[in-house]
């Protein structure tokens, strides 16, 4: 039996600690925090409101992921049709915009088409940045008015200093016959790359880890200080030290390099050269149900002061009581682009203030709860950096052979599932197969 540690206990961490255990090993598990789930932690307030860190859903392809996470729950969950709005300038607008521009204005509907059109004709050249493959995507009208403003608002920089190599399915690229459809008729097909998903009934999305991180070698309050990879220990600020002969961490990468000894100068400047957003959540309860009927809405303006909002009541009715509605609302910023100019508190009037200026609150809403989560990491920004810096961080880590997953081991634009996935391929890493 080998000495297996895993740092973190969220998706990656479970995904690594599951895949170990399944393989006769019994890895032990360490977290910073007082609370397992990384990310996906619930946190149940005045013994009534439930709020994950951020909202959660999940909406994995993967039958054996949707078999086993359904099963840590005894098969009590929600299964829902996602729905998904967009704000803009005063429009709601259903998602993905280019191809529901119904009822916006003829101007804006008329040069939208006229660019798509001329972009879709034209000779486009080497593409390398995220705004040009807009532009190229979708005409300069609505790259300029839709997704280059949203990305500013999100990933907090500007589309020209993003690469290509996170896209995926997440930007939905249409027809014309599609665009010309949503710009005529009210009402088009649902083309959202996460057309539904299932959510726990009860206890919220961390409860699918639950039974697994009850019956594990689970240490909280273990915030890693040094590894020293020729020794092959962990030492952590409280003082306790763990020698191993596997190392698996789901730690940030520019807080892991620092953390190993030794680690070189060009490692440890790869590291200090990736890029992530954090987020500030606006957590609300109010006293009605009927706030937005979507699960979320991407907010494109940039003079309301959150990015995105969703609503925790209609994944679950039981994450309030009757007759409430919950309200999550996302403030992105970064330390590289956009730093945090306030304390996470000083975001929940501005958030309030734009919520009725958009008309999901009223003046006569009563909010029968407030509060703001930090989350400092959220989502690696895709700049033109990260490419070369992240090779050489990797290459190190698999010199030492200290296996990194998930989110912020692999560095990239993952879900829940993939963090998940990543885990298990961390665990393999480790068990030498
Ligand atoms: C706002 C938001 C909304 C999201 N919504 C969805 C969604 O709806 N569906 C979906 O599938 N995905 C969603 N995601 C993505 C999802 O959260 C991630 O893919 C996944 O949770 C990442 O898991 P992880 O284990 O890799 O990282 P984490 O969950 O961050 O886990 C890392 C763990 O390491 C611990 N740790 C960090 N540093 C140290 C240290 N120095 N010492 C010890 N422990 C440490 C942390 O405390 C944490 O527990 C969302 C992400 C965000 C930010």
């Amino acid at each position: 039996m080998k000495k297996i540690c895993v740092l973190g206990t969220g998706m990656a961490g479970w995904g690594a600690a599951h895949h170990l255990r399944m393989a006769g090993e019994t890895p032990v598990l360490f977290d910073k925090k007082d609370h397992y789930g990384g990310h996906t932690a619930s946190f149940l307030r005045e013994g009534q409101f439930t709020f994950d860190e951020g909202p959660h859903v999940s909406f994995t392809s993967h039958e054996r992921l949707q078999k086993l996470f359904a099963e840590q729950i005894d098969q009590k969950y929600e299964t829902l049709h996602t729905k998904v709005n967009n704000y803009w300038r005063g429009h709601w607008v259903k998602h993905p915009a280019q191809i529901n521009l119904y009822g916006l204005p003829p101007q804006t509907i008329i040069d939208v088409i006229r660019d798509f059109v001329e972009a879709q004709n034209k000779q486009h050249g080497e593409i390398v940045n995220y705004e040009q493959w807009l532009r190229a995507s979708f005409g300069h009208t609505f790259a300029e008015q839709f997704p280059m403003d949203y990305t500013i608002k999100y990933h907090t920089t500007e589309a020209k200093n993003m690469s290509l190599d996170w896209i995926g399915p997440r930007l939905y690229q249409c027809k014309l016959e599609e665009v010309l459809r949503g710009a005529l008729l009210p009402a088009t097909p649902d083309v959202h790359y996460i057309s539904g998903f299932r959510y726990p009934s009860h206890g919220g999305f961390v409860s699918y880890l639950r039974r697994f991180m009850d019956s594990s070698d689970v240490r909280l309050s273990h915030s890693l200080e040094s590894i020293d990879p020729k020794a092959k220990q962990v030492r952590f600020k409280n003082g306790v030290s763990v020698p191993y002969d596997g190392l698996v961490s789901s730690v940030p990468l520019p807080d892991l390099i620092p953390a190993i000894q030794g680690a070189p100068r060009e490692v440890r400047e790869a590291a200090a050269r990736l890029s992530c957003s954090e987020v500030v959540i606006v957590n609300l309860v109010v006293d009605r149900r009927d706030l937005v009927d979507a699960h979320w809405t991407y907010i494109y303006d940039r003079d309301v002061f959150f990015t995105r909002v969703s609503t925790p009541h209609l994944q679950s009715p039981h994450n309030v009581p009757p007759g409430c509605g919950s309200l999550q609302a996302e403030c992105y910023y970064s330390k590289k682009y956009r730093p945090l100019d306030r304390t996470p508190d000083e975001c929940i009037e501005p958030t309030i203030r734009d919520l009725k200026k958009i008309g999901v609150l009223r003046e006569t809403d009563r909010i029968l709860y407030r509060e703001t989560m930090h989350i400092d990491y959220a989502n690696v920004i895709f700049d033109l950096e990260r490419a070369d810096a992240l090779a050489i961080v990797h290459g190190y880590l698999d010199e030492l052979g200290i296996a990194y997953c998930g989110r912020y081991g692999d560095w990239k634009y993952i879900w829940t599932d993939e963090s998940f996935i990543s885990g298990e391929s961390a665990a393999e890493k480790i068990l030498g197969r």
